[in-house]
């Protein structure tokens, strides 16, 4: 349930209204936007009268929510949400330009890749240390010796760093060592993970969206998060599994749109786990800005061929500076700052 405020009601009139809404033992949530207040009621709102809190001269109107999502809610924050990564905005007309290799190899290739995606325009640093592989034999990653490098690489560039967390027992590592933690596509509904994440983390949440997840079902993960305490949550569309086979998997750009009307939270787009194909990163790359996302995250690896993981999606350095030099003119007409 929402309330809306007339224009230009006192901040002392919301928190009376809000009080009397928590007297009845329901948590509230006050969105002060540039032309109005809102006040979202979180709990059994069945307790409540709507037209017992209509009474009042201060309230414009009292909606109903339907979703089970209300912290992620549109309605509940009609602005774009802006999340802030170290010193980059991510949302509104800014867009978060995140890029470096699938897995961190040695401290020579993350620092390499990093110079470059920097000179090419990218703002954040991906690298994965902890990997979470379909196989058991595969490459798992460095590790927290991953991090370090990725620390390393921080200092050389200034970029900010994501990388994934799979397990609440490293969330102080990564707060300590990590701007962005990535909770992956695999993960996702890991609740527990979502619950620690929420509680505890100090920093900003990539949720990636699940291998077969339902926008609901992604919204209701990102409201997992920010019901538990952290309200810093940037969506990512990485594709998902469909009948075809030709690519890894399928990527959903619908999701912009759509989630853009369900959520005011941003929405970030992986081409790279999506194609599987590292000349379908471009195409998508492009569709993506021009759908009005709200960044992109793209790996890149100075030697594909030798990649630990994942190199046959990955872009070399030459090919991402390329694709950020055309992605600039998309950007412009979306009106959104590259
Ligand atoms: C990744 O970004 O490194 C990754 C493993 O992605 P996903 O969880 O989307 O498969
Ligand atoms: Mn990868």
């Amino acid at each position: 349930m929402i309330i809306v405020f007339k224009q230009k009601t006192s901040e002392a009139d919301v928190n009376k209204v809000a009080k009397n809404v928590e007297d009845l033992g329901l948590s509230t949530h006050i969105v002060v936007g540039e032309e109005q207040t809102i006040c979202g009621i979180i709990g059994d709102t069945t307790k409540v009268d709507p037209k017992s809190l209509e009474v009042s001269p201060v309230v414009e109107k009292v909606m109903k929510v339907s979703e089970p999502y209300k912290l992620a809610n549109r309605a509940f924050h009609p602005e774009d949400s802006i999340i802030d990564v170290a010193g980059v905005k991510v949302g509104g007309n800014h867009m978060a330009l995140i890029a470096g290799p699938c897995s961190v190899e040695s401290v020579e290739q993350v620092t390499e890749i990093a110079k470059a995606v920097k000179e090419s325009g990218a703002n954040m640093l991906r690298g994965g240390a902890f990997k979470p592989r379909t196989s058991p034999y595969s490459f798992q990653g460095m590790g927290t010796a991953g991090l370090d490098i990725l620390v390393e690489a921080k200092k050389a560039t200034g970029l900010p760093i994501v990388s994934e967390s799979m397990d609440a027992k490293y969330i102080d590592e990564f707060n300590e060592k990590v701007d962005l933690v990535q909770i992956g596509a695999r993960n996702m509904q890991n609740f527990d993970l979502l619950k620690e994440v929420g509680k505890r983390c100090t920093k900003p949440i990539l949720l990636k969206r699940g291998l077969c997840a339902t926008y609901e079902e992604w919204i209701m993960s990102a409201e997992y998060i920010m019901a538990s305490g952290n309200p810093n949550v940037i969506l990512c569309e990485r594709g998902i599994r469909t009948f075809e086979t030709y690519t890894r998997n399928t990527l959903d750009l619908q999701s912009i749109p759509v989630l853009k009307k369900m959520t005011h939270l941003p929405i970030v787009i992986d081409p790279s786990h999506a194609g599987g194909k590292w000349w379908l990163v471009e195409p998508m790359a492009k569709a993506a800005v021009a759908a009005g996302c709200d960044g992109l995250m793209i790996e890149v690896h100075n030697n594909p061929e030798k990649a630990l993981c994942d190199g046959p999606q990955s872009l070399k350095p030459e090919k991402y500076d390329e694709l950020l030099k055309q992605l600039s003119g998309i950007a412009k007409v979306v009106g959104k700052e590259l």
